[in-house]
């Protein structure tokens, strides 16, 4: 293979790090057996409700204006409550990002009066103004929605007893986060989920539970819908869209509340009936296609990232022999110069906008100056090899993506390479 080591030298990968690789790659292969079976069987989920749902040409058709009588909209609405194994769908481009399809799905089923309680600790950033948690116009809040946390156990388990105090009697909905977002606490899986929003029914029946699915869709065979979720929520410029969704968001659930979330994405009385496709139908119907292999190639590289730097001193999450729940890789860098160094590497392995140099910044949404990495031919999508976090204690780097297993190695190396460069790192 001394094709491979020249071209990857030719890149600025040397063969201290290209080996160091190898050597790391050689402990997993096992692992990625695994995920291939899960990517299997769940190719052969998304094919079994494409075929049952009769996809065809047609659905592909572009609709403008009010998108009445959308075919190719409405099946593909079908297939993805197929996979989901949910009474309804809603998967819109008008959707535009994932934030947007939790804020729709909560602004949908919470009313004034009503309670909202996640007993997962603190959730995603952006999600801290939708709900209020930091003061912000519109949010929840503003319309008399209170909202209770209970924080995780210091191990990272679910906090029963606090959650069973929690509840009460205006206790309306339940948010639960599957992903760790920008905290260093492990993802949940399915069947913790399970578990957690089993405890809850237990002691309310009629809470509504929603899951917050980002990045971990097809990670494993099951999804929280199949264990009790009323709804599942994520952006399609992760996992589900593949690759190839340009936008859009996705709400799996029971009729009743997607029904309501459908009429307040457009209009009481409107609902789902309004909605052109506006020519995205095959980007979301092939993307959805795509996307078991393709998370199963980011996930391999999330392993081979976990594998690469934990021998090296950094903590990663989740650790480098952990199962894995979704597509995160946090590797805990400990200064502002290594999360530069490693977002440079994986900016310099892009096809698009390599020569580009991240620095951190300013986000809307986030509270501290954030730092990101992402060479993508959908802007922003992080289902393409990406890294980002916030600068902030402890310093952690979120990798994810990448929609080939081939590429996200080349990153990776290259991430290791840039710190190696910048003296921070001695192999
Ligand atoms: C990305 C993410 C979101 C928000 O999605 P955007 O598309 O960035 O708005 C919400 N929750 C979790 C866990 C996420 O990872």
């Amino acid at each position: 293979m001394n094709e491979l080591t020249e071209i990857y030298q030719s890149m600025g990968i040397s063969p201290a790090v290209y080996n160091y690789g190898e050597k790391t790659l050689e402990l997993i292969h096992d692992r990625f057996d695994t995920i291939d079976r899960i990517a299997e069987y769940n190719q052969a989920k998304v094919l079994r409700a494409m075929q049952k749902n009769r996809v065809s040409a047609a659905c592909f058709a572009a609709t403008t204006g009010y998108g009445y009588d959308d075919m190719g909209r409405d099946n593909l609405e079908k297939v993805y409550a197929d996979v989901f194994h949910t009474e309804a769908a809603l998967v819109r481009p008008q959707i535009t990002c994932g934030t947007h399809a939790l804020t729709v799905a909560l602004s949908a089923n919470l009313l004034p009066g009503d309670e909202l309680l996640s007993p997962v600790g603190a959730p995603y950033d952006t999600l801290q103004e939708v709900i209020g948690i930091r003061p912000s116009p519109c949010s929840l809040a503003e319309y008399g929605v209170s909202y209770r946390q209970v924080d995780l156990l210091p191990d990272g388990a679910f906090d029963y007893e606090g959650i069973r105090h929690a509840i009460n009697g205006k206790t309306k909905l339940v948010t639960i986060q599957r992903s760790k977002g920008y905290a260093t606490r492990p993802t949940f899986s399915v069947k913790q989920i399970g578990e957690l929003i089993a405890f809850c029914k237990s002691i309310k029946p009629d809470v509504i539970c929603m899951v917050d699915n980002c990045y971990g869709e097809f990670v494993e065979t099951i999804e929280p819908s199949d264990v009790g979720a009323d709804m599942v929520v994520g952006s399609l410029i992760k996992n589900p869209g593949g690759g190839l969704a340009p936008i859009g968001g996705y709400i799996c659930g029971t009729q009743f509340c997607v029904d309501r979330c459908a009429y307040r994405l457009s209009a009481p009385g409107l609902g789902q009936e309004v909605g052109a496709n506006l020519g995205l139908m095959p980007a979301l119907y092939q993307g959805f296609f795509l996307s078991p292999t393709v998370v199963a190639g980011a996930e391999k590289g999330a392993i081979f990232a976990a594998n690469l730097y934990e021998p090296l001193g950094y903590r990663c999450v989740p650790g480098a022999k952990e199962i894995r729940h979704d597509i995160i890789q946090a590797v805990e860098l400990g200064s502002e110069a290594a999360m530069i160094a490693f977002c440079k590497g994986i900016q310099a392995a892009a096809p698009v906008d390599s020569y580009a140099d991240p620095i951190p910044g300013d986000m809307p949404g986030y509270d501290s100056q954030v730092i990101m990495a992402a060479g993508a031919f959908v802007q922003g999508s992080t289902m393409e090899l990406s890294a980002d976090g916030p600068i902030r204690e402890p310093y952690a780097v979120y990798f994810q993506g990448g929609l080939t297993w081939a590429h996200a190695k080349l990153g990776i190396l290259m991430s290791l390479q840039k710190m190696v460069d910048a003296g921070l790192i001695q192999l």
